[in-house]
């Protein structure tokens, strides 16, 4: 009997020819030089070999140890990159070229594939800012008066973002409860999770100019799931006035995969009705192309499922964040990644943070390791999700994992 090829995925493959997300891995026998691969199943097929040996003209852009190259040279060869590696896995007279430059994923190191320009994170759940609002705010409306006339948001830090896998070490910082007399300082008592879809740029934008709502494709070359770990009691007493700092800053973790926005044009959703017209630049009313993604997210502590937020219930569209950013003139740089905002839908189940899942910690989940009502050390913590793709498949997008370890 012929031995399988890898390229022979079972029916129903959630990482098949329609998918093909971009990561950037090395190999055990050349563990310093780092590479483009693509993923096709449990396989991750080495780009740049691939384009070299097929004598692709994108062949040097595909060389290189990061996404960034590809990111920044636009749409344009985005699209032609994809056609071309989707004909390199499916077409049977590149098999011989091909399969020899495929790599079992349990086979290679997995690095974070593009360098992080900036960083923001956005509020964009109408679900989630309510919870929040009504957990920190209990005697006030729990949206804030701005919530639904533009998506709230706040600069993080890029050279913290980490790629899935890298353990997350317990932060410290100052924390005050409210009947506290004064503040004290130690490791984190309240850290949390906080799932979220992260959208990655490529092409820049020039200082000055803003990127209307139409232009969202033009730029943003993909997504990726994103874990903003977050502690709770640090933010609690730092975010007034300016917002959330040393809270977020310790870690965020993104999956090892970005998938390109072409292959998820399956999944793209109406998001939910506006309660009222939006100012002119945010307004996405007459838009032919539906804002919203249909991702369907997982949340597991040490494999046990704690939550699956929907992220088809945002209120505010990655395009919506993307316009809001730059309408006062602030430009876009290669790399730059924002943040959707937690994931929350409207039932309990469907709630992206242990803040909102335990309200506060008053209400703890209770796991098969113990009860939770916020991390604790050893704690593993998992985001994986789907979308509807082309006729009926699933577009997995690639999980983001961490584990948390003591503070020092
Ligand atoms: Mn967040």
């Amino acid at each position: 009997m012929p031995e399988q090829s890898p390229l022979d995925l079972a029916e129903g493959d959630p990482f098949g020819p329609h998918n093909l997300p971009y990561g950037v891995f090395t190999t055990a026998d050349e563990p310093g030089r780092r590479r483009l691969g693509v993923r096709i199943g449990d396989h991750v097929l080495d780009a740049g070999a691939a384009a070299h040996a097929l004598g692709s003209p994108y062949a040097a852009l595909l060389a290189r140890p990061s996404l960034n190259p590809l990111l920044a040279a636009g749409r344009t060869a985005w699209r032609d990159v994809r056609r071309a590696l989707t004909a390199w896995v499916t077409v049977p007279a590149h098999r011989p070229d091909i399969e020899p430059l495929l790599h079992p994923l349990g086979e290679v190191t997995l690095h974070l594939p593009y360098e992080v320009a900036d960083y923001v994170d956005f509020y964009a759940s109408e679900h989630h800012a309510t919870n929040v609002g009504r957990i920190f705010r209990p005697d006030g409306e729990p949206l804030t008066p701005n919530w639904k006339h533009l998506p709230i948001g706040y600069h993080g830090r890029s050279g913290t973002v980490v790629v899935s896998g890298t353990d997350i070490t317990r932060p410290a910082g100052q924390r005050k409860a409210p009947a506290d007399p004064a503040p004290v300082f130690g490791p984190s008592v309240k850290l949390d999770i906080e799932a979220e879809v992260g959208f990655l740029v490529g092409t820049p934008s020039e200082l000055g100019r803003s990127v209307p709502l139409a232009s969202f494709r033009d730029h943003v070359f993909g997504l990726t799931l994103l874990n903003d770990w977050s502690a709770r009691d640090v933010q609690a007493w730092e975010y007034v006035p300016l917002g959330p700092f040393l809270g977020k800053s310790f870690a965020t973790s993104v999956s090892a995969w970005v998938t390109p926005l072409e292959a998820l044009d399956a999944a793209r959703v109406a998001p939910p009705a506006r309660d009222f017209p939006l100012l002119p630049y945010l307004d996405d009313s007459s838009d032919e192309e539906p804002g919203g993604f249909d991702l369907r997210i997982t949340v597991r502590i040490n494999g046990e499922t704690v939550s699956e937020p929907p992220f088809s219930s945002m209120y505010w569209t990655a395009a919506q964040q993307l316009a809001h950013m730059t309408v006062n003139g602030a430009s876009l740089r290669t790399g730059d990644l924002f943040g959707s905002g937690t994931v929350s839908g409207p039932e309990v189940h469907q709630r992206g943070s242990l803040l909102e899942l335990t309200w506060n910690g008053q209400e703890p989940l209770e796991l098969s390791t113990g009860k939770r009502t916020f991390l604790e050390d050893g704690d593993e913590v998992t985001l994986t999700a789907w979308a509807p793709g082309p006729d009926g498949t699933k577009v997995g997008l690639g999980e983001v994992t961490g584990r948390i370890v003591p503070a020092h």
